[in-house]
């Protein structure tokens, strides 16, 4: 017997069965029939589920649902519909944020849809210059079960269905591999929530490790984006310290190695930083490194100042400019409409200073 109450939300159906069939008679048949409730209704005991005194006793001493908490949320009105964050509480005190964006207006008669950008970690600790969370430095890993529960609460408890999800809330993803691919294996589960990995994003600032556990699975069909940001060595090192560990040309060697399905593309985010790395042989450089990475796309995010801004946010002829160079050298580009900025939602701006003090952070793993 567990000394621990077991979280479901950090389990697929088939793993609860098995655990509830050690635990408990008729554990295995409540697993299944439970399951898909707790995580649609985000309900530990969904009202009508029958599970006769003792059984149900057992079930609650075994087993929990550990649900974050809606702290309070923001909201940006704005064109094509409002964005929102979330800050959520967990278990022992830490605020986290997932934000819920719009992507698509429904004046063509279909539904308005949502991507949930979802948080790894309590912090970071990778370091990019121009990110809020970053200055936080790493307090500690999201678990599982914290990054299902995202979903989890964004849908039953604040009524927000997302189709995509994109992991590039607090946190480097595969900084957090083992939990991030756990949390993917209960989010794609067919008797749960069942997405499909192509309505997944892993979003990494160039985690070469943590890209090499993620091709391992052999899941084509699950969406990998790059922060590339900068496209030499020098710069990059500077706004990004990943560099420095991992730099360019190895990046593109295990870029190249990723499993991709025929239309596969590589997200590749680039935060345009006005006199940093908005030069004309940037956008060359950009062109460069995705040559030999197959089908990439370059979604360019104008810069978000934050708290200690690195420089001004891009005029609209600075971010036309450099859209048409990286097109010139025969890149695709999508430019990032900013949203959320003024909730401090937006890429970049996601944690903050009070978080910072709240807790001594974690030493940083050996590298
Ligand atoms: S941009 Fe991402 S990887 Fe870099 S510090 Fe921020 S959260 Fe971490």
């Amino acid at each position: 017997m567990s000394a621990e109450p077991i979280d479901i939300l950090g389990l697929t159906s088939d793993e609860l069965a098995e655990r509830a069939r050690a635990e408990l008679p008729s554990g295995h048949g409540i697993a299944h029939r439970l399951y898909p409730r707790v995580m649609r209704e985000g309900l530990f005991a969904p009202a009508g589920f029958p599970i006769s005194g003792e059984s149900s006793q057992a079930w609650s001493s075994r087993f929990s649902a550990g649900f974050l908490r809606v702290v309070r949320v923001h909201e940006e009105p704005g064109a094509p519909g409002t964005t929102a964050k979330a800050i959520l509480a967990t278990h022992d005190g830490y605020e986290i944020e997932c934000v819920r964006i719009p992507m698509r207006h429904a004046d063509d008669g279909t539904d308005q849809t949502y991507t949930l950008c979802l948080s790894s970690q309590v912090g970071c600790r990778m370091g990019c210059t121009f990110c809020e969370t970053g200055r936080m430095g790493l307090l500690r890993h999201l678990t599982a079960a914290e990054i299902v529960s995202q979903v989890v609460t964004a849908r039953a408890t604040l009524g927000w269905p997302a189709r995509n999800l994109v992991f590039m809330g607090m946190g480097e993803a595969l900084d957090n591999a083992e939990n991030v691919i756990q949390a993917l294996r209960v989010l794609t589960d067919r008797r749960g929530l069942g997405y499909s990995h192509e309505r997944i994003t892993i979003c990494t600032s160039g985690h070469a490790e943590g890209i090499a556990k993620i091709a391992a699975l052999g899941w084509k069909r699950l969406n990998l984006s790059i922060s590339l940001n900068a496209s030499n060595d020098v710069d990059r090192s500077r706004i990004m310290p990943v560099n420095r560990k991992t730099p360019l040309a190895e990046l593109q060697r295990v870029l190249a190695q990723y499993p991709q399905r025929r239309n596969f593309t590589l997200g590749v985010n680039y935060c345009l930083l006005p006199g940093i790395n908005d030069r004309r042989e940037d956008a060359r450089g950009i062109a460069d490194f995705c040559r030999p990475l197959g089908r990439s796309l370059v979604n360019l995010i104008p810069y978000n100042p934050g708290t200690a801004p690195l420089t001004h946010a891009p005029s609209e002829d600075e971010v036309d400019r450099f859209i048409a160079w990286l097109r010139e050298d025969g890149l695709p580009v999508r430019r990032r409409i900013t949203k959320g900025r003024s909730i401090m939602a937006a890429c970049g701006q996601l944690g903050n200073a009070a978080l910072r003090r709240q807790r001594a952070p974690v030493p940083p793993a050996a590298q």
